[in-house]
């Protein structure tokens, strides 16, 4: 069997570990997790890793080197709800192919290689994302051990009941020299890659985020008696917003913006809508872009308030800032790509957003069919995993 055949296979074992059958569900701590590790671990002693677990639940492999420095490779063990077979673990079992193929070669490179199998990056279960290259990084505050899951289980409960202990997170945190870098390969998510009819792509940057939730209020008022020039319809505004999103995102060259959740209320065929909330997300990989078309989506939110004479309410949620990969490590991985190594952007939100924080980043993207991802559909070929194989394995021996 090749290796990118086993990765296949290796990818379809973990999708079976999994806490609703007939499907991928496999949360943070879970026991479905618990399984996955256990195979994992396996994986990670075939080539000849030293394994351990740290406190919030990262599985890490060791593989020394001959001499100082450590590069890390990973990606995230957990999935969405429903999930498709490849988002996260393929980035595991491609790392963990890389070593095994130096272990069969019997080579040991200038510096050491620790595969980090994170233990969440989707943030299904506590609403949070990251927590485990979070707590590599030293940013996982106590305070978040106190969210509670949909059964009311505290995450110091969960990560205790899978094993580690709570109190000793901030031990996770990276503590050795600067490592040489933090290389992750992933599906790409998106469609660029399948439209250039290439297998793999190096990434560029991780593009920054904004998030906000926006009411529009009105008065309700029946819906055949109150005339259309005396109406203070929330909704109407509201749609008008979700188009001039869609127009904006649609002109400016790497945006993108949505209107993902709309709650209209009262919410009846025959009342006039007095109050309507909803999300904004914008994306962007420049952060000044992302932050001016922010600005001009809220001013045009305002003005048709104004114009309509509602009253309007903005709050921001969250903002993370894009990262940048590394341009030094991109530009091996491009060498290590060869002919027209294709740089993309990634719009998704990835674990090197943190480890950024502590060291260089660069990711490698494998086409996926249809650019489908958080999906049961989720499709690549072995051909395709054979070449980001290749690609990282050149990669490594270039650095
Ligand atoms: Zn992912």
């Amino acid at each position: 069997m090749s290796d990118a055949a086993k990765v296949m296979r290796r990818c379809d074992v973990l999708a079976a570990c999994t806490e609703e059958p007939g499907g991928i569900t496999r949360r943070f701590a879970s026991d479905a997790m618990g399984r996955a590790h256990q195979y994992v671990r396996e994986w990670m002693l075939e080539a000849r890793m030293a394994v351990t677990r740290d406190n919030v639940g990262n599985l890490r492999g060791r593989y020394e080197g001959a001499g100082k420095g450590t590069l890390l490779l990973g990606s995230h063990l957990d999935s969405v709800r429903d999930a498709g077979k490849y988002d996260g673990p393929l980035g595991v079992m491609v790392a963990i192919a890389a070593v095994q193929r130096l272990r069969d070669a019997g080579k040991r490179l200038p510096f050491a290689i620790e595969t980090l199998a994170f233990a969440d990056e989707e943030g299904l279960r506590f609403g949070s994302t990251y927590l485990g290259s979070r707590a590599v990084a030293g940013r996982l505050d106590a305070a978040e051990l106190q969210r509670i899951d949909a059964d009311g289980v505290t995450m110091a409960e969960a990560i205790r009941a899978f094993g580690g202990d709570p109190g000793r997170i901030g031990d996770d945190r990276w503590t050795g020299e600067r490592p040489l870098g933090y290389v992750e390969v992933h599906i790409e998510q998106g469609p660029v890659l399948e439209a250039r009819g290439l297998p793999v792509g190096a990434v560029s940057a991780i593009a920054g985020q904004s998030r906000f939730e926006i009411m529009f209020t009105g008065e309700a008022g029946h819906a055949g008696t109150v005339p259309m020039d005396r109406r203070r319809d929330a909704l109407t505004a509201a749609a008008e917003v979700v188009l001039a999103v869609e127009a904006a995102a649609s002109t400016e060259p790497g945006l993108v913006a949505t209107v993902g959740r709309l709650d209209v209320e009262p919410g009846a065929a025959n009342v006039i809508p007095g109050r309507v909330s909803f999300t904004l997300d914008v994306r962007h990989p420049n952060d000044r872009t992302r932050a001016s078309a922010c600005e001009a989506l809220l001013a045009r939110t305002r003005e048709t308030a104004r114009r309509r004479r509602l009253g309007v309410e903005v709050r921001a949620v969250s903002e993370r800032a894009s990262v940048a990969c590394s341009p030094r490590l991109t530009k091996l991985m491009g060498e290590a790509i060869g002919g027209r190594a294709l740089e993309v952007a990634s719009g998704a939100g990835h674990d090197g957003v943190y480890m950024s924080e502590i060291t260089d980043v660069a990711m490698l993207f494998v086409r996926c069919k249809g650019g489908i991802s958080h999906n049961p559909a989720e499709s690549v070929t072995e051909a395709d995993v054979g070449v980001a194989l290749d690609v990282l394995s050149r990669f490594l021996e270039l650095l």
